[in-house]
């Protein structure tokens, strides 16, 4: 787990603590908001219930004038004055304690004499009361309400009384409430007893019941009591839960109706004073968790921030800014490292190998000295993009900087797979690249190694690639080479011939030789070709072959060109009337400022232009841009003429015939010399000779060594012809000696 992630998880459980805490604090503080509304219920009920049993005690200790009373109790036994009961037992009760009906019953609840409003009802409705009142006799019978301090039961004739301890018997009661007539009206029952002469009490004494109506007047009158301001009685209980609710049941137990009220809770306020301090926290609780939230964004930010320039740091470390490829750095690192697997798989009995391909592009550094650097740039880019799609994706491209580019592949099939590859890379590079609207013809040269099979070294694999590369670059463009133990010679005596021939330049140690050009209708020597010459003093005589490829790589081909002009132009410009072809390379030609050179050194010698024929290879075509045209074109309108050298070789085509108004086109001595095996050559020089007829340009066959040879260029309407057949190269004093002597006597000789 990263750092990043620990913190987030940290930050994560601290919230989350804090929030489940809380919430247990939110839900604790609710469960005790509502705790403390159910005890208050209870208290409020309580209280309700009390004060309602005490305003009942308040009825009957309002009655116990009559109640207990021996007067009371002689008339209701004996019955017999109606008068007196009614007035004591009916009108009283009515007039001054509130009682809408009286009545008088027997202990099993018969009904004696009752009394509506004061007045004694022979047609009383006692009918749907009875039970009510014998419930109610019950329950006072059950002795749970008595009138003042009980002492004890005493056995009073044939009923078990209770008394107070003077021995006075108390009054025993009991009330309900019940509905008549569609209201709500309280029942009392109260027992009548002697209140002196105590031995009246003989048997059960009988009851006075009482009805009160207990209407809204009244329950508002008992709700102002107790602060209730909408204190009522239902029947049926409502589901409110603001309101408190008290049930009431008969004196059997049935349940008679409710009282209800606003219950006066303490929840709310409770709420409403905890507000502020819960606004508080929650304000508080949600400022730490965007903070928290904030820091660990912040974090986060920062470290993919830090991750970010860290990878990019890694990522610049190990690649190559300009084409994304790896750098020389990262690609040595992984070479040591697959070098090591496919060792490892060896030694485990495995195959295959890694393959290294150094790769050069072949006129890089024409294209950035006469095109610009931006166009090099390009170049590069558009290499490495080329390389990335045709490679294979298990392939490691590298760019080593300038125009060296290294591929790692690891196959097996030894030298097959290393053919497969530098084909490959060198077919990559055929089509011609479009920047800023010049098409550069741009061929790349590739060596290769591979490992462990050819070394284990990984060095030393890198290092036999490169010279595999300076090999193929010498074989001429878009060429391949795999590693041989005998490069490696070679490769040296190329390094020391090198450091030689800018020495041996500088010395003026180098020479120009001619080898002569025959004009086969008139046998006279038509020209010169000059060649240079380097005769070493310890090596011997070095050939053009050898050197002038190490010249174009390392540099010195525009110094070393120059001198050979110098040379020839000096030597020359005394000698009788011939032409003087002069190679040219297309370093020299691309180079800034040639066509300057070349008109200075005119000046310099005085020689004429019009002698003198300048030979390109379609080398100098790469450049499909006007550039190199545009300079040859300036050359031929000073006089001098232009030969497409060593035509019929690597890339040529007719179309280079088409694409410049040639003066001539030498046919390489390699299609000479296979001339006399091919017939297919023959005709395919007949059509190069007609075609160049047509476009005006002579035809010179190079490398004629056997008469058979002659026989068949000229055939094939080949006119001018060069080649060990007459002469080779020849120093300056012989050539011209040729000059002065008359040639064609010599050559019929020599044939
Ligand atoms: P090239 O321009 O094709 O020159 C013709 C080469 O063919 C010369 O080789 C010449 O000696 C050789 N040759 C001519 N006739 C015969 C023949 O019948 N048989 C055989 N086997 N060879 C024949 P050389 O002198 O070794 O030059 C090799 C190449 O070096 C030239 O090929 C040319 O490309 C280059 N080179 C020579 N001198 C110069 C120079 O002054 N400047 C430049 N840029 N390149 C030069
Ligand atoms: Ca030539
Ligand atoms: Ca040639």
């Amino acid at each position: 787990m990263s750092e990043e992630q620990r913190t987030g998880w940290i930050v994560g459980a601290t919230f989350a603590a804090l929030l489940a805490l809380s919430a247990a604090l939110m839900a604790a503080f609710n469960h005790s908001v509502h705790v403390a509304d159910a005890f208050t219920r209870k208290d409020e009920r309580e209280m309700v219930d009390r004060y309602l049993e005490g305003r009942v005690r308040t009825v009957i200790i309002g009655q116990t004038g009559q109640l207990v009373w021996d007067e009371t109790m002689r008339h209701a036994v004996a019955r017999t004055d109606t008068n007196w009961m009614d007035r004591e037992l009916g009108m009283f009760p009515w007039t001054n304690q509130g009682a809408q009906e009286t009545m008088l019953v027997e202990p099993d609840g018969t009904l004696v004499r009752g009394w509506r409003q004061g007045h004694y009802d022979p047609a009383y409705p006692y009918g749907p009361l009875r039970w009510q009142v014998e419930a109610a006799l019950d329950l006072a019978r059950s002795n749970r309400r008595i009138s003042g301090a009980m002492a004890r039961f005493e056995r009073r004739g044939g009923t078990l009384w209770p008394v107070d301890r003077r021995g006075a018997p108390l009054t025993r009661w009991a009330s309900s409430l019940i509905w008549r007539g569609g209201r709500p009206m309280l029942l009392t029952v109260a027992a009548i007893v002697p209140d002196r002469d105590y031995a009246l009490l003989k048997a059960e004494p009988r009851y006075l019941v009482s009805l009160r109506v207990m209407d809204s007047q009244v329950l508002r009158a008992l709700g102002a009591d107790l602060l209730l301001p909408d204190f009522r009685f239902v029947s049926r209980a409502p589901r409110d839960p603001a309101l408190n609710i008290l049930a009431r049941k008969s004196a059997d137990g049935r349940p008679v109706g409710y009282f209800v009220w606003t219950a006066q809770l303490p929840g709310p306020a409770i709420w409403q004073a905890a507000a502020p301090l819960l606004a508080t926290w929650i304000f508080l609780f949600l400022a730490v968790l965007a903070g928290g939230v904030m820091i660990v964004r912040r974090m986060r930010d920062t470290t993919r921030h830090l991750q970010a320039s860290e990878a990019q740091a890694q990522y610049n470390a190990l690649h190559d800014p300009m084409s994304g490829l790896a750098n020389r750095l990262y690609f040595a690192e992984r070479l040591r490292g697959e070098l090591d697997i496919v060792i490892a798989q060896r030694a485990q009995g495995g195959q295959g190998d890694v393959f290294v391909a150094y790769i050069d592009l072949d006129a890089f550094k024409t294209v950035n000295d006469t095109m610009g650097h931006h166009v090099g740039d390009e170049l590069v880019t558009q290499v490495a993009q080329r390389l990335r799609d045709g490679l294979l994706r298990t392939d490691l491209i590298a760019r080593f900087g300038g125009d060296e580019f290294v591929v790692m592949r690891r196959t097996t099939g030894g030298l097959g797979a290393a053919n497969a590859l530098g084909r490959q890379v060198v077919g990559l590079m055929a089509e011609p690249f479009i920047i800023s609207g010049h098409s550069l013809g741009v061929t790349c040269s590739c060596g290769i190694s591979w490992g462990p099979g050819q070394t284990e070294d990984a060095d030393e694999l890198l290092r036999r690639a490169d010279i595999s590369l300076y090999r193929a670059k010498q074989g001429g463009r878009a060429r391949y080479r795999c590693y041989t133990n005998g490069m490696e010679a070679t490769e040296r005596l190329a390094r020391e011939l090198e450091l030689e021939l800018r020495r041996a330049i500088a010395a003026d140690e180098l020479e120009a030789h001619f080898q002569p050009i025959v004009d086969l209708s008139t046998w006279q020597i038509e020209g010169f070709e000059a060649l240079l010459r380097w005769p070493h003093p310890q090596r011997g005589d070095i050939g053009p072959g050898v050197f002038v490829p190490i010249a174009e790589q390392c540099g010195l081909m525009v110094p070393l060109g120059t001198w050979m002009l110098r040379r020839v132009f000096t030597q020359c410009r005394n000698w009788p009337a011939c032409d003087l072809s002069i190679n040219l390379s297309p370093i020299q030609i691309m180079a800034h400022g040639f066509v300057e050179t070349i008109q200075s050194l005119v000046e310099e010698t005085g020689i004429s232009p019009r002698r003198v024929i300048l030979e390109v290879t379609e080398g100098v075509m790469l450049d499909r841009s006007d550039n190199v045209a545009q300079s040859l074109r300036t050359l031929q309108g000073m006089g001098f003429r232009i030969a497409l050298d060593d035509f019929g070789i690597g890339y040529s085509s007719l179309s280079y015939l088409r694409s410049f108004q040639f003066d001539r086109i030498k046919i390489d001595r390699s299609f000479v010399q296979n001339i006399e095996a091919d017939h297919d050559a023959q005709s395919i020089l007949g059509a190069i000779v007609a075609l160049g007829q047509t476009l005006r340009m002579k035809v010179v066959a190079e490398g004629v060594e056997t008469e058979l040879q002659r026989r068949l260029v000229h055939a094939a309407g080949c006119e001018l012809v060069q080649g060990h057949l007459f002469w080779p190269a020849l120093p300056a004093d012989q050539a011209c000696a040729l000059l002065t002597r008359n040639a064609a006597d010599r050559m019929r000789q020599v044939i």
